[in-house]
């Protein structure tokens, strides 16, 4: 199950949409404008919005815009199917996927789970990314060092998530700020900086007595395991911290 907000300005559809989305056991709350979707979905924090297009105050596209410069929360675009041009631009502006009217309510909730479980909440069985010592579970949004949980805000998650599936590459502030802040065009830098600051110290090192993670000055930031070998020498499937296999093209993250 999952808790909805459904932002739709038709009321019989509307209507519809909250019926079968309950009756595939999923909560939902709903909007019938623009800026009431938006309050909703800061108000009410759903695990995933259905956003229609065509809006009477704000249209959905910029409803988009303004909620990405506030929450992660995945989107749904709702679109007619004449508005295909539109459906692309909502897509760069970090719509997570669209569909086209009129759709089913089977079609809506498999998208819905599809989403979900490809941004990882409610995976089953997806296995967590280690790198040495430290284990990211990006379906569980859990992260152990050494065995021992620790306790990260969402955003702290995020990246060091993001960081995990770059792991051995240099990411810059840019690409972080664009894939874990939504801010494609840039923002302060020290947004960026002053969470690392946090995480590093949740991950008990410091700038200057880095393990983990490793500032490449003007660049950006590389999550890596700790040079040397490991004190207990548990290292986990696959290259290990010594064999970093420099030649190998790195994999890309996801799409
Ligand atoms: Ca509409």
């Amino acid at each position: 199950m999952a808790h909805l907000l459904v932002v739709e300005d038709d009321p019989q559809l509307r209507g519809a949409l909250v019926r079968a989305l309950r009756d595939k056991g999923h909560a939902v709350a709903t909007a019938p404008t623009g800026m009431a979707g938006l309050d909703a979905a800061v108000t009410h924090r759903p695990d995933l919005v259905v956003l229609d297009l065509g809006l009477p105050d704000v249209d959905g596209a910029q409803v988009l815009r303004m909620l990405r410069a506030v929450s992660d929360v995945p989107v749904i675009v709702a679109t007619a199917r004449d508005e295909e041009p539109e459906m692309v631009a909502v897509l760069g502006d970090g719509a997570d996927d669209y569909i086209v009217k009129p759709f089913g309510a089977a079609q809506l909730d498999a998208r819905v789970k599809a989403v979900l479980r490809r941004l990882g909440a409610g995976t089953e069985g997806a296995e967590p990314l280690r790198v040495g010592g430290l284990s990211v579970d990006v379906a569980a949004r859990e992260v152990r060092l050494d065995g021992a949980p620790v306790d990260l805000t969402p955003r702290e998650f995020d990246l060091l998530a993001h960081l995990a599936r770059r792991a051995g590459q240099v990411v810059s502030r840019r690409e972080l700020l664009a894939e874990v802040w939504h801010q494609p065009l840039g923002g302060a830098d020290k947004t960026v900086d002053v969470h690392l600051s946090w995480l590093r110290r949740k991950l008990g090192e410091t700038a200057l007595a880095p393990r983990y993670l490793h500032t490449v000055r003007t660049v950006g930031v590389k999550l890596s395991a700790p040079d040397g070998p490991t004190a207990d020498g548990a290292a986990p499937d696959g290259p290990g911290p010594d064999d970093p296999a420099p030649d190998r093209p790195a994999p890309d993250g996801p799409l």
